[in-house]
């Protein structure tokens, strides 16, 4: 499932592309994507042109000139594809977004849903719950210590929360603890000051630096994008189960912390 870098890439990328262009045509595939019937999508959405484009948590916003706002959530085995139809994957097209003769292709789209929100305070609401972002200025290593006091539970847990944290998933969460130094299923009130501090400059190192190389999407996001998914060679523990460690040479052990799979050195990680 895509995290922060991906989605935060996806939006640097999309913006270059979309700012200021009109939707001039929409399909919608599978209705089960859309959280109103197909034709109040169609008629909020054609004709209207992008203003700006967010991220929030694994979120894209896609802001329309009429105020209403597109929610989009990849969720698992989700991503997108931008171009013409000669460009075109294959594979079936859920929800299809043209400008013209290019256009936005969303695939994948099992759980992952594109909604339509009236405005923006409306779709503000509906993710009022998440976490600070942890690349924002605003989170600071006290806000990171705030958090931690007010939570129990074990490290890999807490980071995957999204109330907890925003953005981090099964990827980074592993990362996070191998560049930290620190195995997943500790408890984090049992951390110490410094290991606290080492974990809070290990989720700005490796959230941008996964941002710098492309994310880990396995697919480009237009024809000749070489940036999208650089990261993917780059994970040094995550779905590594039995490699060696890139580190120490150890085999990376996965175990199952609260149902999720998780990845780690047993020798470089305490
Ligand atoms: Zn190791």
């Amino acid at each position: 499932m895509p995290e922060l870098p991906e989605m935060e890439h996806y939006k640097l990328l999309l913006l270059q592309k979309l700012r200021g262009k009109t939707v001039s045509n929409v399909e919608v595939n599978r209705e089960k994507s859309i959280n109103v019937v197909p034709e109040v999508f169609l008629n909020n959405v054609k004709g209207h042109q992008i203003i700006n484009i967010e991220r929030k948590a694994k979120h894209l916003l896609f802001y329309l000139d009429n105020g209403h706002v597109l929610l989009l959530h990849l969720m698992l085995g989700g991503w997108m594809f931008y171009g013409k139809d000669e460009d075109k994957p294959d594979r079936t097209i859920q929800i299809q977004l043209s400008f013209g003769n290019e256009h936005l292709y969303f695939i994948g789209l099992r759980l992952g849903f594109l909604h339509i929100y009236n405005s923006k305070a409306d779709v503000e609401k509906e993710l009022a719950g998440l976490g600070p972002e942890p690349l924002s200025p605003n989170f600071t290593f006290t806000e990171f210590m705030a958090l931690i006091e007010k939570r129990r539970g074990r490290l890999k847990t807490k980071l995957v929360d999204q109330q907890f944290l925003s953005g981090i998933g099964n990827c980074y969460s592993d990362e996070i603890c191998f560049h930290a130094g620190t195995i997943p299923k500790r408890e984090l009130n049992e951390l110490s000051s410094s290991e606290n501090k080492q974990l809070f400059e290990s989720i700005h190192h490796v959230l941008k630096d996964a941002l710098k190389h492309g994310g880990y999407m396995e697919n480009p996001l237009f024809k000749g994008d070489t940036l999208t998914g650089g990261y993917n060679n780059l994970c040094k523990v995550y779905d590594r189960e039995g490699e060696s460690c890139l580190r120490c040479g150890s085999k990376i052990i996965k175990e199952m912390i609260s149902s999720r799979k998780t990845f780690y050195c047993l020798n470089c990680q305490k």
